[in-house]
């Protein structure tokens, strides 16, 4: 008897251990799919679940988000980090509804030419939403991938081409079982092929694995020292952006000077959000969300 393929061996084991996570569910649209790989991307799964819940809720369609203004995505992203991926998630249901009537397009270049989608989301929603062949290729599967095959202790820092060719060798022809693959491939590097403690034990490739036959117990290298935030202009950025999303109209530039006792730095980052499209100035002394009033970007 064949000796079940790499592939096989993880899509069986994803079928008995898969977390039951909504955007998942059989049918559930390529909107909410779309709309979980943007929060994904950096942002965990847990602090994602309310917030996906929330924003379709309120924005169940493209159409929807885009009849709405940046400010209000904004808001309604609240303290997911990176908000910059609000305004892009409106930016691209405006495009949704202007190239592609209000539906999430199926073909993978229309998806890649949508503003906010790179190379890892248009595939993920290719795959996931619309069940195509396409290497799915996160930071998790890269280093599934280079482990595994590779024998490599962990992958580089971005995604090359190299690595979605190397991808797309291990997916099954077919293209549904390919997209469950790619699933199964992502939460292997997610539960179990994790970065600083893998539990080879537990794993469905463990007897076929490269780096595991090669008798590396842990990762080689220094391990990443988790990001200072305290202090940063990260966390500035954060609260400016908190006293503009508790806000119904423009802030004076007094209130701004509140949050943050060192004026280069807090002009700074008010600055960086101007320039990220997140914030604009209201004559001399104000400041507001972008699009937050009459003069809203129109979603047309
Ligand atoms: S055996 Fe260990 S290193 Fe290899 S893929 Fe599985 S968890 Fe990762």
């Amino acid at each position: 008897m064949n000796e079940p393929t790499f592939a096989t061996r993880i899509t069986r084991w994803y079928e008995q251990n898969a977390r039951d996570l909504p955007w998942r569910v059989p049918g559930v649209g390529a909107w909410p799919i779309l709309v979980s790989e943007v929060m994904l991307q950096q942002t965990p799964v847990v602090r994602v679940l309310p917030a996906w819940h929330a924003w379709l809720r309120r924005w169940p369609t493209p159409a929807a988000l885009a009849a709405d203004t940046p400010a209000e995505a904004i808001r309604m992203w609240g303290r997911l980090g990176y908000p910059r991926r609000a305004v892009r998630l409106r930016d691209c249901a405006v495009a949704i509804v202007q190239r592609h009537g209000g539906e999430v397009p199926e073909k993978l270049d229309q998806l890649l030419a949508l503003p906010g989608v790179g190379t890892y989301t248009a595939r993920a929603v290719a795959a996931f939403a619309y069940g195509q062949r396409h290497p799915v290729v996160d930071t998790n599967v890269r280093r599934v991938v280079s482990r595994a095959i590779a024998g490599q202790p962990d992958a580089g820092p971005t995604t090359r081409p190299s690595d979605l060719v190397a991808c797309e060798e291990l997916l099954p022809v077919e293209p549904a079982a390919a997209a469950l693959a790619s699933a199964a491939f992502m939460e292997l590097g997610a539960l179990v092929c994790t970065a600083r403690s893998p539990r080879c034990p537990a794993c469905p490739v463990e007897s076929v694995c490269a780096w595991r036959a090669s008798g590396r117990a842990a990762p080689a290298g220094p391990t990443r020292r988790p990001q200072r935030y305290a202090g940063t202009d990260r966390q500035v950025r954060g609260l400016l952006l908190g006293v503009l999303r508790d806000a119904t109209g423009p802030v004076p530039h007094q209130r701004l000077d509140q949050v943050w006792h060192d004026d280069v730095q807090r002009s700074r980052a008010l600055a960086g959000l101007v320039t990220d499209g997140l914030v604009e100035p209201v004559g001399e002394d104000a400041f507001r969300l972008i699009g937050d009033g009459p003069t809203a970007h129109p979603a047309r």
